[in-house]
């Protein structure tokens, strides 16, 4: 295990682990869920993720394509749409901190590594660790951004 420092936190991570891993999932969760908000995503994840966060990825083993799960939060009121996410990889915490890391360089995008968050059975065998991010998202998608959420339970009918 390799130790990083992001911020004020300390992790120790196994990159080669991590990458075993990913090499045989076959997709992030937008691939499998494809509701309107997760297609937003898949759409431009090039344009979400900062170089600095693809490269932190990167270093950990982690395919950026290949999130463990992403939520779409809904319109801001910019007419950005707010997303958080989680990547997991083989690793640890070494210093928890406080923690949040930004990047200035695009629309606001924070990251820190997290031990709650949706852990996949691909990485419950042994340590592991999530990268949880926060992101402010263009809507490209023509699609209405609600047009595919459920609608809200409606009671039985009676007759
Ligand atoms: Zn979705």
């Amino acid at each position: 295990m390799t130790d990083m420092h992001m911020g004020d936190q300390t992790v120790r991570y196994d990159r080669e682990a991590t990458a075993a891993i990913y090499a045989g999932l076959e997709g992030g969760w937008a691939e499998d869920c494809l509701c309107a908000g997760c297609r937003n995503l898949m759409a431009q994840r090039d344009a979400v993720y900062p170089s600095g966060f693809r490269e932190l990825l990167n270093r950990l083993g982690i395919d950026a394509n290949k999130e463990t799960e992403a939520v779409a939060n809904g319109p801001l009121e910019n007419g950005l749409h707010h997303y958080g996410g989680w990547f997991f990889f083989v690793g640890e915490m070494v210093t928890a901190g406080e923690g949040i890391s930004e990047v200035s360089d695009s629309r606001y995008f924070a990251y820190f590594f997290n031990r709650i968050g949706p852990c996949p059975k691909a990485f419950r065998g042994g340590p592991h660790l999530g990268i949880e991010f926060i992101a402010h998202i263009k809507w490209i998608l023509d699609d209405h951004w609600s047009s595919d959420l459920r609608p809200a339970a409606e009671s039985p009918s009676r007759f």
